[in-house]
């Protein structure tokens, strides 16, 4: 049996292209009859806010959208990333980093190591008298990518029928664990969807580079691997991506103004903006 998800992250109100997006993951499992959640991703405690994560709700129940269990909102389990923190840290796979933002654009900024990624330079460090300062956790990426080989061999993963090779070694030491939360997207959401039971991952083309590093943990923590749907984006009247498109409105604005929320949902399932939603 299928199970999809959406999993929100309650920073915002939510736009069409995040309707776009959990309609698709709704009508996969529901089209195989299959079940559909909802998890909220509240676990950034800065920017998460409670009332978002209401109206979000509110949003996809208008939109006709109707999950089979209890929502589950991820600031309810950090004990469970910690957990997996923990048993990475043992493996030997993380290291703490105390450098700030300052410290980590000017190194990649140097001329001589011009990198997109986190140059390393905590590893290695003993970090044994600084561990009241603060500090992130990072995943030694050159370690893990070798034990998760001798683990699990090659690592791929299934993304609408294409089967992909990982390479999570070009984004660096990722952070597993920030200096303001006790876990990041990437540890998060790859245990939930395997806590979840999740066979359908289905979002945005802009997780996709995301997927690299999610098939890596999956491997470093026994976990399954779900068959990924990453989806180009929906975009506005102009081509542009309506995340970033200034007055495009959001569910709650459409849903305040008395629209439709089924017959929007509807035209998105076509492919076509709801006429009258944005001012050109
Ligand atoms: N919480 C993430 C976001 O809102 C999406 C998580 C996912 O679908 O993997 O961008």
């Amino acid at each position: 049996m299928i199970t999809s998800r959406f999993a929100p992250s309650p920073t915002g109100r939510l736009h069409l292209g995040h309707a776009f997006s959990a309609i698709r993951a709704h009508d996969l499992a529901r089209d195989r009859g299959g079940a559909f959640l909802l998890r909220i991703e509240d676990i950034d405690g800065t920017r998460s806010r409670p009332e978002h994560a209401e109206t979000i709700i509110a949003d996809l129940a208008w939109l006709g959208l109707t999950w089979d269990a209890p929502v589950v909102f991820q600031s309810e389990r950090l004990e469970v990333y910690a957990a997996a923190l923990a048993r990475l840290r043992a493996d030997g796979l993380l290291y703490p980093c105390f450098c700030t933002r300052a410290e980590i654009a000017e190194a990649m900024s140097a001329p001589h190591g011009a990198t997109a990624v986190y140059p390393g330079t905590c590893r290695g460090v003993d970090a044994r008298d600084r561990m009241n300062e603060p500090h992130c956790w990072r995943l030694d990426m050159a370690a893990a990518v070798s034990a998760a080989g001798a683990r699990a061999g090659p690592l791929d993963w299934n993304d609408a029928g294409v089967r992909v090779r990982a390479v999570p070694e070009q984004q660096g030491d990722v952070v597993l664990a920030r200096k303001d939360a006790p876990a990041s997207y990437h540890l998060a959401v790859t245990i939930d969807d395997a806590a979840q039971g999740v066979t359908d991952v289905v979002r945005g083309r802009d997780l996709f580079e995301a997927t690299h590093i999610h098939r890596l943990l999956q491997a470093l923590l026994d976990l399954p691997t779900p068959r990924y749907h990453h989806h180009e984006l929906l975009l506005g009247p102009y081509g542009e991506r309506l995340a970033k498109r200034h007055g495009a409105p959001t569910l709650a604005n459409l849903r305040e103004d008395g629209v439709d929320g089924p017959a929007l949902a509807d035209d998105l399932r076509r492919g076509q903006l709801p006429k009258g939603a944005f001012r050109t």
